[in-house]
């Protein structure tokens, strides 16, 4: 990593430099950091520049992100301001201190108020991170914000940003249970985001001829796995996708795949038939007529790839790219690991890219689906909330009780909602959408849900499908969300979330199919009103409808303070 006089570069300007002739994607262009119990050590309402004291290993993190070419900024509460017990020029000596310490950051941006203003900007509001995005020209998206508690995490994700939580001792431990990627330390932090950062881009970038891409299972697995596959597209000839039948929809949605073979894998299949000689003989026939100069192979952390780059083997694909942890001794040629808790869409990009393929500068990473048709008309103009119930997992789907205590709240509170299930739902969607809501259940196939997904002002789902539809038309997510797999991995990708629940349910990590505990807790606790204040902060009124998903809908720019760091 090349070294950079900090005092002497604002990273907005080592940014410029650092990017000139890398090829591909950024995940972030800035990274968010709070200040007190992240940046500095915890000081009550500090007004005293001498009590300023860096955590440990501060300067050197964040003078590595200067490095990498992020821009940095301070997103922070200080409703001491509110309440009298230091002034804005005690704030600015404690703020010109900690850059002394810590060298420039190229944004301060301040809360002055208290819990009971109801200001829009005061964390777990999202107004700071969206102002902080503004003020660095980026977008929520493309930034990741440190904070030790949960407040940091919620505005982070309300905005559509990632974060990282840096426990302290005075973060709470369901807070800590909820956050999908914490670190142990801010150089930790630091350390994992630049890692990410540099995974999706290609070491040796190539270019392919046909590529055999494969990504069996659900339609949200296939739909998180666009991301990759377009990377791949976007230096290949010709892209043949492999999905199974519970896929398929997704797969028809996803831009970049030239053509389609649907075969359920007995390895894969969560309810397989035996092994059946004549249909391994089918597949092998069907693969080797695609004629592929190599293959990707994406999978889920709990499946492998090796039976599948074996039967590529004996066809004589010469180039195949997995993720596996089991060795995969001559079955691979590009052997790809990747940590626990990256989110599904980065874990499939950095395959990708490990393969050597990387999104275009102008793709942004973000899941992404060919144009909906038109939504069905009996769903009415957009701006409704779409409630979408079920989920094939029973585990993942929403107490059909709370799901119509939430149609009665929202219809109440003056929101249209839209109740959407498979075509085996008919009967739970109609009963949650009893006389107040509009019941699409049954009626849809997944285009139409698609469709009507994209005319929603946010989505209220658990951990299933449609999550991941909302997140490819930047649609904001409640997600009611079972903690049997990590929420760091399966959460919605790179758009407007909140999250509900409990994190840390017995069924935490369990992978169920159907809820262990008696009474679904992990879900069934979950209030109705918790639901409304979820799209309350989200930006979604039920007043009118918002014009763009990623904007913080209908306010006014947040009254923010932004006090300039040095040189400002
Ligand atoms: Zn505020």
């Amino acid at each position: 990593m090349r070294q950079v006089e900090p005092d002497q570069c604002r990273s907005a300007r080592v940014g410029a430099r650092a990017g000139r002739g890398r090829s591909g994607p950024r995940l972030f262009d800035a990274v968010l950091l709070d200040r007190d119990g992240t940046l500095v050590e915890d000081v009550p309402y500090n007004g005293d520049p001498e009590k300023v004291r860096p955590v440990s290993g501060a300067r050197a993190a964040l003078d590595a992100l200067r490095a990498a070419g992020l821009r940095l900024a301070v997103v922070t509460n200080q409703s001491g301001l509110a309440k009298g017990l230091f002034d804005e020029a005690q704030m600015r000596a404690v703020h010109a201190r900690v850059e002394e310490l810590l060298g420039p950051f190229d944004a301060w941006l301040v809360c002055p108020h208290d819990d009971a203003d109801g200001c829009g900007c005061r964390k777990p509001a999202a107004g700071l991170v969206h102002a902080a995005a503004r003020e660095l020209g980026t977008v929520p998206r493309r930034c990741v914000l440190v904070g030790d508690i949960g407040r940091d995490v919620t505005a982070a994700l309300a905005a559509g940003a990632q974060a990282v939580l840096v426990p302290t001792p005075v973060t709470r431990p369901e807070e800590i249970d909820a956050a999908g990627w914490v670190a142990p330390d801010l150089p930790a932090a630091v350390t994992e985001i630049l890692r990410r950062q540099a995974a999706v881009v290609p070491r040796e970038p190539r270019r392919a001829g046909t590529v055999l891409v494969v990504r069996s299972d659900s339609a949200g697995d296939v739909l998180v796995t666009g991301p990759g596959i377009r990377a791949v597209a976007a230096h290949a000839d010709r892209v043949v996708l492999l999905c199974g039948p519970r896929g398929r929809a997704a797969a028809d949605l996803l831009p970049g795949v030239d053509a389609i073979i649907e075969h359920r894998l007995p390895w894969i299949d969560p309810h397989p038939d035996p092994v059946d000689p004549d249909d391994i003989t089918t597949l092998t026939t069907t693969l080797a007529a695609v004629a592929a100069d190599e293959a990707v192979i994406f999978t889920s952390y709990h499946q492998s790839p090796l039976p599948l780059a074996l039967l590529l083997r004996t066809i004589g694909v010469h180039r195949i790219s997995a993720i596996s942890d089991d060795y995969p001794g001559a079955l691979l040629d590009v052997r790809h690991r990747v940590p626990t808790g990256v989110p599904e869409p980065e874990r499939a990009l950095s395959l990708a890219a490990a393969a050597g393929y990387a999104l275009p500068a102008d793709d942004e990473p973000a899941l992404r689906l060919r144009p909906a048709p038109a939504a069905p008309s009996q769903v009415g103009p957009p701006g409704y909330v779409v409630l979408h119930p079920g989920s094939a997992a029973q585990s993942r789907g929403l107490p059909p009780e709370l799901a119509a205590g939430i149609v009665r709240t929202l219809t109440a509170a003056g929101h249209r909602v839209v109740v959407t299930g498979g075509a085996d739902e008919a009967e739970l969607t109609a009963w949650v959408a009893g006389d107040d809501a509009v019941d699409l259940g049954g009626g849809t196939g997944l285009a139409e849900l698609a469709a009507t997904v994209a005319g929603a002002a946010a989505v209220v789902v658990g951990n299933t499908g449609p999550a991941h539809l909302a997140a490819a038309y930047g649609v904001p997510v409640v997600s009611l969300f079972a903690p049997t797999v990590p929420f760091g991995q399966w959460g919605p990708w790179r758009v407007p979330t909140v999250r509900l629940g409990d994190a840390a349910a017995p069924c935490r990590d369990t992978r169920a199919a159907r809820c262990p505990v008696p009474g679904h807790p992990c879900l069934s606790r979950i209030t109705p009103r918790e639901v409304l204040d979820g799209l309350a902060l989200l930006g979604v009124s039920p007043a009118r409808t918002p014009t763009a998903a990623l904007t913080p809908a209908g306010e006014a720019a947040p009254e923010v303070a932004t006090v300039g760091g040095s040189g400002r």
